[in-house]
């Protein structure tokens, strides 16, 4: 066995693979960037190394950096994870020039999969069915459009180097495509550095069906059946289970078949993972699925592939590093039960899903009989905006899908996360929807269903702002009780007591001032025999029990209610309110990313909802919007620029005003 190895990588990933290298007696190593210098991954490895600042490009992505360190600490192989530097061949063939073990397929074999036109072009020719559609080199918006009007709308324009679901569009119809292409262009050229694209049909009701392969080095392969991430937002996976709902045998045999064709093709040598489309209009059928594009690393949902199957997919995957054969051919394995993972986000679900970062003041998961969790962050930890805001994947597994479904409810339930907004109650919402749960769904479900999931502005919580500003009250009485024994003065209380000159004793009612979820709010305090209480004049807390948890954040509170985040500030007359300085006008970045496009100069009249400019973050691109009417007064920021979250980039001076 290899006696050492260096994970390239971060997060929950590096956790995991140090976990299973230990305990295979493995010497770990550690790479880690300044934002990370504190993480967990860090602390659990034998030994870490800073590779530099923050942003991947200076740190994850340096070949030559993580070579350096893997020299210097003799690290025999160099585990890469998923993202950041799995998929480069440059970066398989560096670590054999310098004699380490790439615990990955050969250079050779990611190359021939690493872009989608050309992986398709060679599946096709073993065999696999393909989407139909254009992935040859042609660029040119007249010739694609046309390729269009012959596969037939609706299609998807995909960057060939595409991944994570960036760079990729749906058009429906002739008049979208010339806006979409340009689009998808720039993603793909912005997230990839290459900006070519396939066209192919869009498969209609789709379910997204991959397969797990695994080859050794002694031409051994076999596939650990299949696993459904058919739930999907922006292309991008929210919940992953295994086995598929509704498959047959055939069709398992079928998938089972092309994947091991598809590997072989390549040569492949490790885990992989091959991403089929299935047209599930009448049910899986063993004739309507096609190749999409083959993974060729440890994919982030391996978990519920490992839950069915009893295997460690890392450890295998050392195994096979090492040289020796699979353990196992594929009439020896066989599906225990079903299991399913969920994503757990840092990410407002009530404002399209924008990352949302940020300290975690608070963090504990529902453990249980099935449930694993994989993580890479503990309480007081930060979310950074450099990289995959995924806090947790939450894994359930039983003897049957409904039992796991409702583990991972249960777990779901049982989780506590304050600072950040997560998807919590969201994904709790989708373990429940019936539909999903009967096993009909395809890609387009959660779009579909994006409400009734709670995905939508739920506006103010009067039983969470109420029980957050009463516990700010109680704690701001001790603290002045605490320190100023003899008479309290208004200015030992803090701005906000002297506007409206309250006291403990004396006054039975007075405004409240707050702020809450940034909002400035005005509640009622009162004192009556059982203390103080607060409401909110014209909007009443509803009756029944209301399940709330409280977490202390510096001057804030956090109130949870059912995995809804409600923070509640007292509000400081003192303190500059940036959220309301300069009125309606003004266009902020929503969250910290590059801005790549202004599409306004000053002077311009705007109608409100006109795009304004687009800020690029996580690889995807936020359009702006006018919020009014009115005319371009500042542009604060020039295209290329990084902004920070909230930074002022454009402002309107709206339509009255500017009469
Ligand atoms: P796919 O959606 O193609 O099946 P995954 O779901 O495994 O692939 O991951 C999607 C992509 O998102 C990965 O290829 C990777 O580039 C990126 N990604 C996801 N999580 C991380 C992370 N923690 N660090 C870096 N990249 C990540
Ligand atoms: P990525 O490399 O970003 O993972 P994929 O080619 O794997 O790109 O596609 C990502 C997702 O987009 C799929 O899981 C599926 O939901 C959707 N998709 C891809 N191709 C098609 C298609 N031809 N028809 C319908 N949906 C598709
Ligand atoms: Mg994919």
């Amino acid at each position: 066995m290899l006696d050492s190895v260096l994970i390239a990588n971060r997060g929950e990933i590096a956790c995991r693979i140090i976990r299973t290298a230990r305990r295979l007696g493995m010497r770990t190593i550690a790479v880690y960037s300044d934002a990370d210098a504190d993480a967990m991954f860090v602390h659990m490895a034998d030994e870490a190394h800073r590779i530099g600042p923050a942003p991947a490009a200076e740190s994850y992505l340096l070949v030559d950096r993580i070579i350096a360190v893997a020299r210097k600490t003799g690290a025999a192989a160099i585990h890469p994870g998923y993202g950041f530097l799995s998929e480069r061949a440059e970066f398989a063939e560096a670590c054999a020039a310098n004699g380490i073990v790439f615990v990955g397929p050969p250079a050779s074999a990611i190359r021939a999969m690493g872009l989608k036109d050309a992986a398709k072009a060679l599946v096709e020719k073993a065999g696999v069915p393909v989407v139909p559609g254009y992935h040859g080199s042609r660029q040119e918006p007249d010739f694609l459009r046309q390729k269009a009007y012959e596969i037939g709308y609706p299609v998807l324009i995909k960057a060939v180097a595409g991944g994570g679901g960036k760079g990729m569009k749906r058009v429906d119809k002739v008049a979208d495509f010339d806006a979409a292409l340009a689009s998808a262009q720039r993603e793909a050229q912005s997230a990839f550095g290459d900006p070519r694209v396939l066209v192919e049909k869009y498969v209609l009701s789709p379910r997204h069906i991959e397969i797990q392969i695994f080859a050794d080095t002694h031409g051994n392969v076999v596939h650990l059946f299949e696993r459904d991430c058919s739930l999907q937002r922006r292309h991008q996976k929210v919940i992953e289970e295994a086995p598929a709902p509704g498959m047959t045998e055939e069709m398992r045999a079928a998938m089972g078949r092309a994947a091991t064709e598809a590997a072989r093709a390549v040569g492949y040598v490790g885990a992989g993972t091959v991403e089929f489309i299935a047209d599930g209009r009448e049910g899986l059928r063993p004739d309507r699925f096609y190749f999409m594009e083959m993974n060729t690393r440890l994919q982030v949902e391996h978990p519920v592939t490992e839950a069915i199957t009893g295997l460690d997919l890392v450890e295998l995957q050392f195994r096979v590093a090492a040289g020796e054969a699979l353990p196992f051919t594929q009439e020896d394995l066989a599906i225990d039960g079903h299991a399913v993972e969920a994503r757990l986000y840092a990410e407002d679900p009530e404002k399209g899903f924008l990352p949302s970062t940020g300290k975690l003041w608070a963090l504990d998961f529902g453990e249980g009989e099935g449930i694993r969790i994989d993580t890479g962050v503990a309480a007081g930890d930060t979310v950074t905006p450099f990289y995959d805001p995924m806090i947790a994947k939450v894994i359930a597994h039983a003897p049957t899908r409904a039992e796991a479904l409702d583990r991972l409810a249960g777990a779901l339930g049982a989780t506590t996360v304050a600072g950040p907004k997560t998807n919590l109650a969201f994904l709790k919402a989708l373990c429940g929807a019936s539909e999903f749960r009967e096993g009909r769904f395809d890609t387009g479900f959660i779009d579909r269903n994006i409400e009734a999931l709670g995905a939508v502005p739920r506006g103010f919580d009067p039983a969470a702002a109420a029980a957050g500003a009463l516990a700010l009250v109680n704690r701001e009485s001790e603290r002045i009780a605490f320190s100023s024994s003899s008479s309290l003065r208004d200015e030992e209380a803090g701005g906000w007591w002297v506007d409206d000159g309250f006291q403990l004793v004396g006054k039975r009612r007075t405004g409240l001032p707050l702020i809450v979820e940034g909002e400035r709010v005005e509640a009622v305090l009162e004192y009556g025999p059982e203390g103080p209480a607060v409401s909110f004049p014209g909007h009443p807390v509803p009756e029944g029990e209301h399940d709330l948890t409280l977490v202390e954040a510096e001057d804030a509170m956090l109130v949870l209610a059912s995995g809804r985040q409600t923070s509640v500030r007292l509000y400081d007359p003192f303190a500059v309110d940036l959220e309301h300085m300069d009125g309606d006008g003004l266009v902020k970045a929503p969250m910290h990313g590059k801005l790549v496009a202004v599409f306004v100069a000053v002077g311009d009249a705007v109608e409100k909802g006109d795009r304004l400019a687009v800020v690029e973050a996580m690889k995807m691109e936020h359009v702006l919007v006018a919020p009014c009417a009115g005319t371009v007064t500042e542009i604060a920021a020039e295209p290329g620029a990084q902004v920070g979250e909230g930074a002022r980039l454009i402002v309107i001076a709206a339509e009255e005003a500017a009469t």
